[in-house]
C-alpha cells in the first residue's frame, strides 16, 4: 500500500511502466500464455511461482487495475470479477460452504438480497438479516455457532442507510467472524472501510468507479488483517490443505495478506469462471483515473438536489445522509466527511401514481436499472429492482412503495433542479 493520497491513487496506483513500455495499461487480449516447458507451466498450476497461463483465472490487465483498487482500498490483495454479483458471491462462498450461516444488514442491494435469501440458502448457506440501526443485543443475537461473515453496504442502495462500520465490525471480531462491507456507493474516494475495521470490501465496478454506464464488472478486496489460523475449526478452507490444489495451505503459503484472494482466485474463479473481460477493465481504469473528480462533482449535485427536494410542498420526504436532519446523518459525518454519494431517494405525495407521472416527465433524468453514472438517471425499484420482495421484505429493506431513486450526474445541478421543478409542475 503506497502512502498517496487518494486522488494520485486514483491516477497513477497499479502500473507502473518500464522504460520504453506503454503508458497506459496494455489490454492483454489473449486466453493464454506460452511457456518454454511443461515443467515451467507445471510450477503455475501448483502455485509454486507466480505467472499466467490461463485468463479464466488471471490476466494481467485485470490484475493491474485490481492492484489500482486494492490500493485505493488500503487492502493486500485483490481480484476484479465478472460483476458486482459475482463478487458479492465469491466473497461470502470463499469462507462460508453449505450448513453455514452468515450475518447480513437488511438494508442491502435488492440483487444481493435475492442472491444470499434465495440462491445461496438453495445452497445450504443461511443468513440471518438485522437492521442497520439494531442494538448491540439484536446484533449480537444474530450469530450462531456456524457464523462465518457479516455483510453491510458502507451507504445502501437504494435505501440509502449509512452502515455504523465500527460497530458492526466489533461484533463481527467477538464472534471471530471477519467483516465484508459492500463499498459501490461511497467508493474508497469517500470511505475506505479497512481504516474503519472491516476486512474484506467488495465493489461493484460497474457504478461510479466504471461511471459512464460503459461495462459490468466487481471487484474484492482484502485487508489481509483477518487472522483465519486463531480459527482454523472454522475456516478449514484457508488453513487446512486443499485437496482440489495439490494440498496446498492457503494461510501457510501465502501468509494472511495473501490467502484469501488466491483461494478466492484458484479455487473460485476456476470453477466458476466469472473473469472481468480484460478490455472492460481498460475501460474501468480510464473511470478510475477520474473517480476522485466526479465522486466530488456527484456528491455537490446530490446534496442540492436534497436540499431542493425538501424544501418543495410535493414532495413527502426525503433521505440523504448530508441532509442534517437526516437519521444518518452523524454517521455520515463520521464515516463520509467529504460526501455521501450521488444518489437521493424521496418520495412524492400521491404515492405510486405521482411517482410514475413525475417520473415521465424528467427530461434530463432518464429511467434506467442503473446509478451511479456520468448521466442523471432514475428508477422506482418497488416495480424493478425490488419487485420479488414482499412489503414486509420491502420495509426491511428501507424501501418504500413510493421511493423514487434519483442518482445525480455531473451535469449542471442548476440544470437538474430546473428538470425536477417542470416535472414536479406536471405531477
Ligand atoms: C449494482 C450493485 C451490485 C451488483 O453489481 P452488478 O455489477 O450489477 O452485478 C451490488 N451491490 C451494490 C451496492 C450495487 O449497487
Amino acid at each position: 500500500m503506497s502512502d498517496y493520497k487518494i486522488e494520485t491513487k486514483c491516477v497513477q496506483s497499479g502500473y507502473r511502466p518500464g522504460n520504453g513500455e506503454p503508458r497506459q495499461i496494455p489490454i492483454v487480449q489473449s486466453t493464454t500464455f506460452r511457456y518454454d516447458t511443461g515443467e515451467d507451466m507445471g510450477k503455475l498450476f501448483d502455485l509454486e511461482a507466480s505467472g499466467y497461463f490461463y485468463t479464466r483465472l488471471q490476466n494481467p490487465t485485470n490484475d493491474c487495475v485490481a492492484a489500482k483498487i486494492c490500493d485505493m482500498e488500503g487492502g493486500s490483495a485483490a481480484m476484479l470479477t465478472s460483476s458486482g454479483q459475482a463478487a458479492s458471491f465469491y466473497s461470502v462462498f470463499n469462507i462460508a460452504s453449505c450448513g453455514d450461516h452468515v450475518v447480513a444488514s437488511s438494508a442491502i442491494y435488492g440483487g444481493t438480497y435475492n442472491l444470499f435469501a434465495v440462491t445461496m440458502k438453495r445452497m445450504g448457506i443461511e443468513f440471518t438479516f438485522v437492521r442497520p440501526d439494531c442494538t448491540d443485543e439484536e446484533l449480537n443475537a444474530a450469530f450462531r455457532t456456524n457464523t462465518k461473515a457479516v455483510f453491510g453496504e458502507t451507504v445502501s442502495n437504494p435505501s440509502l442507510r449509512v452502515l455504523d462500520i465500527e460497530r458492526f465490525a466489533k461484533a463481527a471480531h467477538e464472534h471471530g467472524v471477519p467483516l465484508i462491507v459492500d463499498n459501490t456507493f461511497a467508493t474508497p474516494v469517500n470511505c475506505r472501510p479497512i481504516e474503519w475495521g472491516a476486512d474484506i470490501v467488495i465493489h461493484s465496478t460497474t457504478k461510479y468507479m466504471d461511471g459512464h454506464g460503459a461495462g459490468v464488472g466487481g471487484c474484492i478486496v482484502d485487508s489481509g488483517k483477518f487472522d483465519w489460523t486463531r480459527y482454523p475449526d472454522r475456516f478449514p478452507g484457508l488453513c487446512t490443505p486443499d485437496e482440489s490444489y495439490h494440498g496446498v495451505t492457503y494461510t501457510e503459503r501465502f501468509g494472511l495478506g495473501g490467502a484469501y484472494i488466491t483461494k478466492a482466485t484458484a479455487q473460485l474463479m476456476r470453477d466458476f469462471g466469472s473473469i472481468q473481460s480484460p478490455q472492460n477493465a481498460f475501460l474501468l481504469n480510464l473511470g478510475l483515473e477520474s473517480l476522485h473528480l466526479r465522486v466530488k462533482r456527484h456528491c455537490e449535485n446530490a446534496q442540492r438536489i436534497a436540499e431542493f427536494l425538501s424544501g418543495h410542498e410535493k414532495i413527502a420526504w426525503v433521505k440523504y445522509a448530508g441532509l442534517p436532519g437526516d437519521e444518518d446523518h452523524a454517521l455520515a459525518q463520521k464515516y463520509l466527511p467529504g460526501g455521501v454519494c450521488g444518489v437521493v431517494s424521496f418520495g412524492v405525495k400521491g404515492g405510486r401514481e405521482a411517482a410514475s407521472r413525475l417520473m415521465a416527465g424528467l427530461k434530463l433524468a432518464a429511467i434506467e436499472t442503473h446509478v451511479a453514472d456520468a448521466r442523471t438517471c432514475c428508477l422506482h425499484p418497488a416495480t424493478t429492482t425490488h419487485r420479488q420482495m414482499n412489503d414486509e421484505e420491502l420495509a426491511a429493506a428501507g424501501v418504500s412503495p413510493d421511493l423514487i431513486r434519483y442518482s445525480c450526474g455531473i451535469e449542471s445541478a442548476d440544470d437538474l433542479i430546473a428538470d425536477l421543478e417542470q416535472a414536479l409542475a406536471q405531477v
